[in-house]
């Protein structure tokens, strides 16, 4: 119940999908959570709903890309919620076109959200947690970080550029005791992969996929939690898998 109690998290497109899963299981932890996304209407409900027993949530409006946005969105979680020890980096876009079927301008797209706003986060974000004496940073990257495929292109640079920017920060940061760790989920049941069709994501889960299913928002916030809590005091520039056991074969 109490795993993250008076710990302040930053959400990065938090608005829906695993992010939303992450502010509704932080909440129920103790947290205070600012959720922050380019979908305002979204966001501002789960921040209602958040506070129903309390001033537990704020939505603002963030676009990764734009560092006036994050630096509005860190000030936030100090003047409301007294600081910030919690930021996941979890707005992301997924594109399956191949090497050369990828355009300029989505690719500056992909990079822009995927990978700058990842360092614009933390960059941002760390002169907050020094203060607070630490703080725990987790970069969502993917499976698409660790293994290559036909398609994504961009998807797969982004993703594994998140990795080992996790690492470098992990490694200049030790010191200050902000803990930079990234996770690489697999699979999982949201908007995102809505673009893959129906049987071919059947497929992946009936031939692919170890536990013979994709993943749900949960399986990823519990292990975010993990990353956000005290519980994983040792943990840090260090991937984390949690896609089922696709990338165990
Ligand atoms: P999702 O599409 O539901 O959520 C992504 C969120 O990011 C949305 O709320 C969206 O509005 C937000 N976003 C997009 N551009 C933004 C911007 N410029 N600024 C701020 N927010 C922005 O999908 P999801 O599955 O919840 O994705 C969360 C993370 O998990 C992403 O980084 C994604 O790449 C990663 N991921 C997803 C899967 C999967 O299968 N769903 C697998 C591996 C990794």
């Amino acid at each position: 119940m109490d795993r993250l109690k008076s710990k302040v998290a930053l959400i990065s497109g938090g608005a829906r999908g695993q992010g939303a899963a992450e502010a509704r299981l932080f909440v129920s932890e103790g947290a205070k959570v600012v959720v922050g996304d380019v979908l305002d209407d979204l966001a501002a409900s789960l921040a209602k709903e958040l506070n129903a027993n309390g001033r537990n949530a704020l939505a603002l409006h963030l676009d990764v890309t734009r560092s006036a946005d994050w630096r509005n969105a860190v000030a936030a979680c100090e003047r409301e919620f007294g600081g910030l020890d919690v930021l996941i980096n979890n707005a992301g876009i997924f594109n399956t076109s191949g090497l050369e079927e990828t355009s300029e301008e989505l690719w500056d797209a992909i990079v822009n959200i995927n990978q700058k706003g990842v360092w614009m986060g933390m960059k941002e974000a760390v002169a907050a947690m020094r203060k607070r004496g630490g703080g725990s940073i987790i970069n969502i990257s993917s499976v698409a970080g660790l293994t290559g495929s036909s398609g994504s292109t961009a998807y797969h640079g982004t993703k594994g550029a998140v990795r080992l920017l996790t690492k470098a920060a992990a490694v200049q940061y030790g010191r200050d005791g902000i803990r930079v760790n990234s996770v690489h989920p697999g699979l999982i049941n949201t908007t995102m992969i809505d673009i893959i069709p129906k049987e071919q994501r059947q497929f992946i889960t009936n031939n692919v996929v170890p536990l013979g299913r994709e993943g749900t928002p949960e399986d990823v916030a519990r292990l975010v939690l993990f990353l956000a809590s005290d519980d994983s005091s040792y943990c840090t520039g260090a991937e984390f898998v949690v896609d089922g056991g696709l990338t165990a074969q």
